[in-house]
């Protein structure tokens, strides 16, 4: 039973863990974190793992930055695997409007860094002669973005975190958080109360109700996607791109022998449902054979429903005590990019919660933007 912490980290999902490691690597002594299940049993090992540095805004693209470069060296500082395949996005766009913005946030990523390209569609035929593109205008290219295995990184920030003194507690839930006179006091578990004057909130999903625990309404919803992966299929190249049909919100990529395949259904209505639905995937086959007319010969092995934290502009909320309670701290509702964007994001908070501060643009995930109407929104969602 533990009694007294100086930080209890509620969610053990990719932002938890890396915010347990971060803080430990930190110095910061007598780190909790709280899982109600087990490690990465919430939407980290859902994700479909993309990792990219191609945003709309430039305070994502930073954390981005950030986030790849720690990937790019993960198996080397965490000894552990991770199974990351930097074999790019290529995103696709068939309304003229989205290929503006594409141009307009090329011209912003590249400011930063980034070592993105414009494609003609001719190009694109070119790069990924599978495609169906007569009504392609244009897209976007970036070879240093990937994906890994969101379990694997999970695992090696927990390892890490475990080894420089942080108690990971699974099966423990975060039941309430006492506050009084504007502090947080402690987090009451089923274990247990903890005293703290530090909770965190790396809840995922379910990050609404651990903010109801501190008194507050965080504008966070949980909307299933679905991911459906066929049988192993040797009619595409054995090393593709992300492939993102930009305005269906379709993507393919390759995992192992098989394709992995999701799509943003836009009827969704939020919930916690994670079941998978066949009729939803006979859309997704046909926006696949569509795409990628060799796709039609795909037969299907699996798919399960995961589920994104969305904000209203799709942003997450970032920052320390948030809503006016002193020793609160929020990294919550992702809106899809949670995944990529968790070793940035969990330094950032350590910084918060050691010294204050942080080297990053925090002001467009500030929770008052939403009361002060002065949401900028990510335009680059999947
Ligand atoms: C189908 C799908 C595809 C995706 N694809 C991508 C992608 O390609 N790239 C990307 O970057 N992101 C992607 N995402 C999003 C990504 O999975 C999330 O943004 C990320 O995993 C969020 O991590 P997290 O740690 O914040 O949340 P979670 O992994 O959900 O962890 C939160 C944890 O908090 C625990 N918890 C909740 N309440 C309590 C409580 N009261 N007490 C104790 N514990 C509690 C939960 O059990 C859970 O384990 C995808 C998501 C889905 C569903």
């Amino acid at each position: 039973m533990i009694e007294k912490a100086s930080v209890v980290i509620i969610g053990g999902g990719v932002m938890g863990t890396s915010t347990a490691y971060h803080l430990a690597k930190l110095g910061c002594q007598d780190v909790v974190l709280v899982e109600k299940n087990q490690l990465a049993s919430g939407s980290t090992s859902l994700s479909a793992g993309g990792i990219r540095l191609q945003f709309s805004l430039e305070a994502n693209i930073r954390i981005s930055m950030e986030s790849l470069r720690t990937f790019e060296r993960f198996a080397e500082e965490f000894e552990a695997e991770i199974d990351f395949r930097q074999h790019g996005y290529l995103f696709l766009a068939t309304e003229p409007r989205d290929w503006a913005e594409f141009q307009a946030n090329v011209a912003v990523q590249q400011r930063a860094g980034v070592p993105v390209r414009l494609l003609s569609p001719e190009e694109i035929g070119d790069m990924a002669p599978y495609l169906y593109l007569d009504d392609v205008v244009g897209g976007t290219f970036c070879p240093r973005d990937g994906y890994a295995d969101p379990y694997s990184v999970t695992m090696g920030f927990a390892r890490q975190a475990r080894r420089l003194g942080v108690r990971i507690c699974e099966e423990t839930e975060a039941l309430d958080i006492k506050v009084s006179e504007g502090k947080v006091r402690a987090v009451v578990t089923n274990e247990g109360e903890i005293a703290t004057p530090v909770a965190v909130n790396v809840a995922g999903p379910w990050a609404a109700q651990v903010g109801r625990l501190a008194g507050l309404e965080l504008p966070v919803q949980p909307y299933r996607r679905q991911v459906f992966v066929t049988a192993p299929f040797d009619e595409l190249p054995k090393q593709i791109p992300m492939i993102i049909d930009f305005a269906p919100s379709f993507y393919f990529r390759r995992e192992g022998a098989s394709i992995l395949m999701g799509m943003t259904d836009q009827e969704e209505p939020p919930s916690f449902n994670t079941n998978f639905d066949l009729e939803f995937l006979v859309e997704v086959a046909e926006k696949a054979a569509y795409r990628a007319p060799v796709l039609d010969r795909a037969g299907f092995m699996r798919g399960w429903g995961g589920l994104y934290t969305i904000t209203p502009d799709d942003n997450p909320i970032i920052g320390r005590d948030i809503g006016g309670v002193e020793g609160f701290y929020c990294a919550v509702g992702f809106s899809g990019h949670g995944f990529m964007q968790s070793p940035a994001v969990g330094r950032i908070l350590a910084d918060l919660i050691t010294s204050g501060q942080t080297n990053h643009d925090l002001s467009p995930f500030r929770l008052e933007r939403f009361e002060a109407e002065e949401m900028i929104g990510e335009k680059r969602v999947v």
